[in-house]
């Protein structure tokens, strides 16, 4: 059976077994959470985050595998300031060992943005961040995502992503997050060809290398270097596309999430709702419904 969820908060008294039952509640069988919020680093201790009771509800409920996903503000590329390269070795540490502690194989990374010092030079501070924390025996992969090159990221290329393996020791430890929103910005045709982009990515990284797929429909145009992701089938992408990626059969052991935007209110710019119910279910029902958005809106009394 598919791999098929979404990303999933973890907060409040619940902690992770709050992310599960979101997860659960949305028909996943797989997901990726925060271990806070995404933009900042503050963190509870492993301790309070409820892992044994999340473990058994997997367990209960046949969830075998799910990812975990550094906060943005991680910057390993970062060489002008050096404090920010210093919080990111730190934290990036520390989220290791919580990823561990509860029980995921892979943490997602965003390699990180040059800020303006070159492509080379962030290459290079990112290598040497991660031979700060990857040990011989680490037992967690970080999975570098494919960026779309907004800004001065660095990931727009599986090139620039080989660039890292090439400078890590324990390269073993790395794999591949491929973020279809982020490939198709950065200029690849996953639309018309994946297959092609495929036969390149496994020339310069090698394709058994990708341990997690994000599924994202893009707002924007192929090769628009933007970021902005669509509800799965409603963007550039569209749904035969992903669709062909998410049942390709060298992927079919890999867990795909969904990090979808949520449908905003049109009478409260301050509310929106969750997609992921919707989209999980019209995945596995491998038909379109060009009305899902407006029928969340309508369950919602809109
Ligand atoms: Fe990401
Ligand atoms: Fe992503
Ligand atoms: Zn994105």
């Amino acid at each position: 059976m598919l791999k098929l969820g979404c990303h999933v908060g973890m907060a409040g008294k619940e902690m992770m077994l709050g992310s599960v039952k979101d997860a659960i509640s949305f028909g996943a069988n797989t997901f990726m959470l925060y271990t806070g919020a995404p933009q900042n680093t503050k963190r509870k201790d492993v301790s309070e985050l409820r892992i044994p009771e999340a473990k058994e509800l997997m367990k209960e409920n046949g969830i075998e595998e799910f990812v975990v996903h550094a906060p943005y503000i991680i910057n390993l590329a970062n060489t002008v300031k050096p404090e920010t390269f210093d919080i990111a070795v730190e934290f990036l540490e520390l989220e290791l060992a919580r990823t561990e502690a509860m029980g995921s194989a892979t943490l997602v990374l965003h390699p990180g943005s040059h800020v303006g010092a070159g492509v080379e030079a962030g290459v290079e501070q990112i290598a040497k961040g991660l031979n700060m924390v990857l040990k011989a025996d680490t037992k967690v992969h970080v999975a570098l995502e494919t960026m779309a090159g907004k800004g001065s990221e660095i990931g727009r290329s599986f090139e620039e992503l080989a660039m890292i393996y090439d400078r890590v020791t324990y390269n073993d430890k790395l794999r591949v997050c491929f973020d279809t929103c982020h490939t198709s910005d950065a200029g690849y045709d996953i639309i018309h060809d994946f297959d092609g982009v495929m036969e390149h990515f496994d020339k310069v990284i090698g394709k058994d290398q990708i341990a997690v797929f994000h599924m994202n429909d893009s707002k924007n145009a192929p090769g628009a270097g933007k970021d902005r992701h669509e509800n799965f089938g409603f963007g550039h992408i569209g749904y035969d596309a992903l669709m062909y990626i998410m049942n390709h059969k060298d992927f079919m052991d890999v867990p795909k999430i969904l990090e979808s935007p949520y449908i905003k209110d049109p009478d409260n710019a301050k509310k929106s709702y969750e997609p992921f119910k919707h989209e999980i279910a019209m995945i596995r029902s491998g038909v379109f419904d060009s009305d899902m958005q407006k029928k969340i809106l309508e369950e919602h009394g809109k």
